[in-house]
């Protein structure tokens, strides 16, 4: 073996040693075991990237609270997942993460300062429209879990469209009611319609591993879909489909009120946002749904079949996490 090769190689061992030390491990091979359980790191972002302050958020345009303390004897937290290893502080990036957070706060906080809420965007009147917005649902008025079981109980037994003549089972979602965090699949496939459970199929379990390697367990955080219902042979939901089905997804994010959204897919990202750009420039930055901030990235069925994209992912989740955390943290002074 030459000289060159031999240095390439080690490089590449280097590197990948360091993805494993970081949690990376997902995107290189999802199943690999073992490099997600590095101690909790006090700041997703190495400290000594050089950022500048964040935009405060004024107190009265907080969307949602800092939550209580959870009263253990009444309803146990869920287990939060390992937390990765900090980005090191020489990793470029730590500085376009950074960035990205800032960058994002400072929307963030405009936004909220000139929000006005008496009207809601396009996507957002959308959503609100609906057979299932009419009249206003008894489940809201209910505490978060039984606000949800409430919806998720009309979900089940939901007709408004052609899928649940085909359904075994509707899928409402699954998780945390009061999670900082929710994710926006699009519709069930084989595995979930046989469940009842989002993202227990193939691309569930990736979608496990990806959380995992940012720092969150399933229970901690919320995941639903577009579509509530499986269309034949995994087909793309169809408009009428998403025009009956979407109030109960607005209705979620408003039970729950998460500090943000993660659209997993194009369809997902292009139902919340009302758009048709690309899943590549909505990746770039961060959006709102109902003023709660909102990141896209690629579906982990995309990233089943197309292994290459996994790179980026593992770039945006980071990249989510750290502005989840940020955002947690403001939100809460
Ligand atoms: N794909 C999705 O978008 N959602 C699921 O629940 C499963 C697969």
């Amino acid at each position: 073996m030459n000289q060159d090769l031999r240095a390439l190689l080690s490089d590449l061992a280097g590197f990948l040693e360091q993805q494993q030390q970081t949690g990376g491990t997902f995107y290189l091979d999802e199943g690999v075991p073992g490099a997600l359980t590095a101690a909790a790191p006090e700041a997703e972002v190495a400290p000594e990237a050089p950022v500048a302050e964040p935009a405060t958020v004024p107190a009265a345009e907080q969307p949602k609270p800092a939550p209580p303390a959870r009263d253990a004897a009444v309803e146990p937290a869920p287990a939060p997942a390992p937390r990765p290893a900090p980005i090191a502080a020489d990793d470029p990036f730590a500085r376009e993460c950074a960035v990205f957070v800032r960058d994002a706060l400072t929307v963030i906080a405009r936004t909220r300062q000139h929000a006005v809420p008496a009207a809601p965007t396009p996507a957002e009147a959308g959503l609100f429209d609906g057979p299932q917005d009419a009249p206003p649902p008894v489940a809201e008025v209910l505490p978060q879990p039984e606000a949800l079981e409430a919806l998720a109980a009309e979900v089940k037994t939901c007709t408004a469209c052609g899928l649940h003549a085909g359904r075994q089972q509707a899928v409402p979602g699954a998780g945390n009611a009061d999670a900082t965090l929710m994710l926006v699949g699009e519709a069930p496939g084989q595995a979930e319609d046989q469940q009842g459970l989002p993202f227990v199929g193939p691309s569930g379990k990736l979608l496990t591993d990806i959380l995992k390697a940012i720092g969150f367990s399933r229970d901690e955080v919320f995941i639903g879909n577009v579509l509530k219902c499986r269309p034949p042979n995994n087909r793309d939901p169809q408009p009428d489909e998403v025009t009956a089905c979407k109030a109960y997804l607005r209705r979620q994010i408003k039970i729950i009120q998460p500090r943000m959204i993660l659209c997993l897919g194009r369809i997902a990202a292009h139902t919340l946002l009302d758009t048709t750009a690309s899943l590549r420039s909505l990746r770039e930055s961060v959006h709102f749904f109902a003023g709660v901030p909102v990141m896209a990235t690629y579906h982990p069925a995309a990233l089943l079949r197309n292994p290459a994209q996994k790179r980026d992912t593992w770039d945006d989740v980071r990249k989510l996490r750290a502005l989840h955390d940020a955002l947690c943290t403001t939100d809460a002074d």
